[in-house]
C-alpha cells in the first residue's frame, strides 16, 4: 500500500495483487523477503495483463473510448467481496475490509500474512 515504492496501482489492483501474492495489506515494504518481492512484481504484471484483457474495470465510471464497460470486475477474486469466501483453492478464509493509510483494501482473513 505504500505509495512512494511504486505510485498509480489503484485500490482494486492493488488488492487483487496482494490476494495473488499471499501478502497481507498491512505489511511494511522492510519486512518483505526477496522472493515476496518477485511474487509482487510477478503479480503487478498477470493482474494488470488481465485488467487489459478484460477492457479494463468498470466497477466505477471507467468506459473506453467507444463508451464501453470493460468486464474486470466480473473477475474480481478479492476486491468488494467482504463478508465472501476466498477463491484461493484449499483456503477456508473469508475476504475482510479494512482502512490501511487512508485507502480501503480488501484481503483474506487465513492465506494473506
Ligand atoms: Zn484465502
Amino acid at each position: 500500500m505504500d505509495q512512494s515504492v511504486i505510485a498509480g496501482i489503484g485500490n482494486i489492483y492493488s488488492d487483487e495483487i496482494l490476494w495473488r501474492t499471499g501478502v497481507h495489506p498491512e505489511r511494511k515494504v522492510s519486512s518483505l523477503k526477496g522472493t515476496e518481492i518477485k511474487l509482487i512484481f510477478k503479480a503487478i504484471k498477470e493482474t494488470l495483463t488481465k485488467g487489459i484483457d478484460f477492457g479494463g474495470d468498470s466497477m466505477s465510471d471507467y468506459r473506453n473510448i467507444h463508451g464501453l464497460p470493460g468486464k474486470f470486475q466480473l473477475h474480481h477474486e478479492v476486491y468488494r467481496r467482504t463478508g465472501e469466501k476466498c477463491n484461493k483453492r484449499s483456503c477456508a478464509g473469508i475476504i475482510k475490509r479494512k482502512i490501511v493509510n487512508g485507502r480501503s483494501a480488501h484481503f483474506c482473513s487465513v492465506h494473506q500474512k
